[in-house]
């Protein structure tokens, strides 16, 4: 490990790149339940986000009549297509559909998954520039998408290329499908168009996404509701980081260390989590490496430990991090608070 511990890989090609074992359908149709019945499954584990948790049973129903196939719906909400079930989550599943993601290409699958990105129809691509060209957004500008919402990135391309603006849009790395894509843990396509961009315009619903966009880049970041339109106000970068600082100064004098490790499938950096331990031992600290699937912050209530460092999904230090009853920090905010890298730049925990 060199003195940071993420890095930002490139891959030129355009194309998804998805394991054999994955396959994606933009919404839940025919197509995926045709595959379905081919596929010769006698049952399917069925994973949906916090957001159709409402839908899960009905959507169940719908797989499980139109297939015959028998359906278990795991109970814990998917964050993200990092955290499928495993084999003792789900006995006997023989494939997994999971509702609202795009496969991560470089992590390896142990079922066949079926990946239902759940598309979406925004307005039109025309009406949305025009409004963005009465805005004062900066004409050079980074597009950043939610799965979601990705079918109207090219086309919303061309009509502010229309108007004025130079849009970019950066391909990412290993972890991503899609060039354009967000992704909680990964901003690498938008990092590689950051010294041709003035700003960024992030395309979709909810705050998860501009938020992490802004804390990995040094730009602002608006935020575009395809739905109804609404333009935000830019992000706060200043104060987000300003808050994640005050963390760190209150994480530095830490003596014992508890580094979080998760077993989830795309969210398992063990090897980062020993690296961690020897960095912090060579400081003189103590540090113990705590494992676990899904992190609940009460299990952490009571234990002789002064500050947590998380090699997991990097969001739960961001986002989540309160909720703790200790300083967590992210990999790169725990070298700064050993004295191993600078405070600044910050650093966002790109899981790459
Ligand atoms: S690690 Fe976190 S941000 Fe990344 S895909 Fe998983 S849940 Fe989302």
């Amino acid at each position: 490990m060199g003195s940071e511990v993420t890095g930002t890989p490139s891959r030129p090609a355009l194309v998804p790149a998805p394991s054999p074992e994955a396959r994606i359908y933009p919404i839940l149709g025919p197509e995926l339940l045709r595959d379905l019945r081919d596929g010769g499954y006698r049952k399917v584990v069925l994973q949906t986000p916090a957001g159709l948790l409402r839908d899960a049973s009905s959507l169940s129903a719908s797989i499980r009549d139109a297939t015959g196939i028998a359906v278990v719906t795991l109970v814990r909400a998917c964050f993200g297509a990092c955290d499928p079930p495993s084999p003792e989550e789900a006995p006997g599943a023989e494939a997994i559909v999971t509702l609202g993601h795009a496969p991560i290409p470089n992590m390896p699958l142990r079922l066949p998954t079926f990946f239902v990105e759940m598309r979406q129809e925004g307005r039109g691509a025309a009406t949305l520039a025009a409004d963005l060209a009465r805005s004062p957004l900066p004409r050079r500008l980074g597009l950043v998408c939610s799965i979601q919402h990705l079918d109207l990135l090219p086309v919303l391309a061309k009509e502010l290329e229309a108007r004025g603006f130079t849009p970019k849009v950066g391909r990412g790395g290993q972890r991503l499908t899609y060039a354009g894509q967000a992704l909680g843990c990964n901003y690498t396509g938008a990092e590689e168009v950051e010294t041709d961009v003035e700003g960024y315009l992030f395309l979709g619903t909810g705050r998860f996404h501009p938020l992490g966009l802004a804390y990995a880049v040094d730009r602002p970041v608006w935020a575009l509701d395809p739905l109804s339109g609404e333009l935000s106000e830019p992000l706060d970068r200043e104060g987000m980081i300003r808050r994640r600082l005050l963390t760190i100064a209150q994480a530095a004098g830490a003596r014992r260390w508890g580094i979080l490790a998760s077993s989830f499938d795309g969210q398992n950096r063990q090897g980062m989590a020993f690296a961690l331990k020897a960095r912090a031992e060579a400081r003189g600290r103590e540090a113990d490496i705590l494992v676990f699937d899904r992190l609940d912050p009460r299990d952490l209530v009571g234990r002789a430990l002064d500050a947590y460092v998380c090699t997991a999904c990097p969001r739960i230090a961001l986002d989540d991090g309160e909720q703790f009853p200790k300083p967590i920090l992210t990999p790169p905010e725990f070298l700064s608070a050993l004295g191993d890298r600078p405070l600044l730049p910050y650093r966002f925990d790109t899981y790459a």
